[in-house]
């Protein structure tokens, strides 16, 4: 008699508030941009267009075997990050841009989510991959960021492969500093020793778009409900002064925290470390109670424009929310999950 009055209570609490369509958490989960930035239909040819729509969608595709075979959520997001490194295309790893004295300095973030470990590197100039640098500096170090030389030299010590700086020159990133130093009255520096003649160096592919963003990052949710958080970069074009943005500034672009969100940003690094970005939507959704997107739109659309900070970031959290968000008129990103297919999208109006 007790049993059947509970289960009709049972039943009209479930018809007096029918359960909302909540779409399933995924098992696995995965989102990732390639740079935000002043990037519009108008600037950008079929041919570019394409190139960078392949590679988004193969880098995601890397990421997303990792993460269907049950590895974890930091493995997806180096793997993803180091085919990004790899391709010219993106300002990280090979095809970064230069500083004013002719350098690729790169910057790394890697954050885990489960125990809130974190290890960053800045200013690195001879580890071919600085997101497994960064990787290494939390797993096997007792800190949480080196810098410079000293940073390089860990590497090694890690067993990471070393390259000669000319690996990371491309003349589309020479191009855009001759330019850029050309604007601001600067001395253009000698080319990079090791680096092709300028008359050997054709450049192949893609030729230089102009928007001033390329920074790789991603975040990833695997099937143990883990998530991490990577993003590389070489900053901005013509930095100086060992400038160092907030790529690897744990917090302002990059962070993860099971229990709110996992964060990768990219834009002007000057106005994301000052908002403490990644943190500061991670917090709202953990202690505001905001949803991600709501967060996300906060911080980035709201709380940066008002301080003239462009940009934008990706995240996602435990529970399967994924999302975007910018101010620019572009961003390279794409995402998949086991829920729904992958997409990949540049302009403002995709969805
Ligand atoms: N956020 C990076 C920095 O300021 C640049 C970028 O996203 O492209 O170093």
């Amino acid at each position: 008699m007790r049993l059947a009055a509970s289960l009709w209570i049972v039943l009209a609490l479930a018809i007096a508030s029918p359960a909302t369509a909540q779409a399933p958490t995924p098992k696995w989960a995965l989102v990732i941009h390639g740079g935000a930035g002043v990037i519009e239909r108008a600037n950008m040819d079929a041919g570019t267009e394409a190139a960078y729509r392949k590679a988004m969608a193969g880098a995601l595709a890397e990421g997303q075997r990792v993460l269907e075979k049950g590895g974890s959520a930091m493995d997806a997001v180096e793997a993803t990050i180091k085919v990004m490194e790899d391709d010219p295309l993106f300002n990280a790893g090979r095809g970064a841009v230069f500083t004013a004295e002719g350098r690729n300095e790169l910057d790394a973030a890697f954050m885990d989510g489960a125990t809130m470990k974190a290890g960053s590197v800045a200013g690195v100039t001879r580890t071919r991959h600085p997101i497994s640098l960064a990787r290494s500096v939390m797993e096997k170090s007792p800190h949480v960021m080196l810098i410079g030389h000293g940073a390089d030299q860990f590497a090694k010590v890690a067993g990471l492969e070393q390259v000669d700086p000319a690996y990371f020159f491309t003349e589309r990133r020479w191009q855009q500093l001759e330019k850029t130093l050309n604007e601001q009255r600067l001395p253009i520096p000698t080319r990079p020793i090791n680096a092709p003649s300028a008359a050997r160096s054709i450049s192949r592919g893609p030729q230089p778009d102009d928007h001033r963003f390329g920074t790789v990052g991603v975040v990833a949710l695997d099937q143990k409900g883990d998530i991490a958080a990577g993003t590389s970069t070489g900053g901005m074009t013509a930095k100086r002064w060992n400038r160092v943005g907030d790529a690897p500034i744990i917090g302002a672009g990059t962070y993860a925290d099971n229990r709110s969100c996992a964060v990768s940003a990219t834009g002007s690094g000057e106005y994301f470390i000052r908002l403490t970005v990644a943190r500061t939507i991670c917090a709202l959704v953990q202690y505001k109670g905001l949803s991600l997107q709501a967060a996300a739109d906060e911080v980035v659309r709201k709380q940066l424009p008002a301080i003239n900070g462009d940009g934008g970031i990706i995240a996602l959290s435990a529970d399967g929310q994924l999302v975007w968000s910018f101010n620019t008129p572009g961003m390279y990103r794409a995402r998949a999950s086991s829920e729904e297919p992958a997409v990949v999208a540049i302009y403002k109006d995709e969805p």
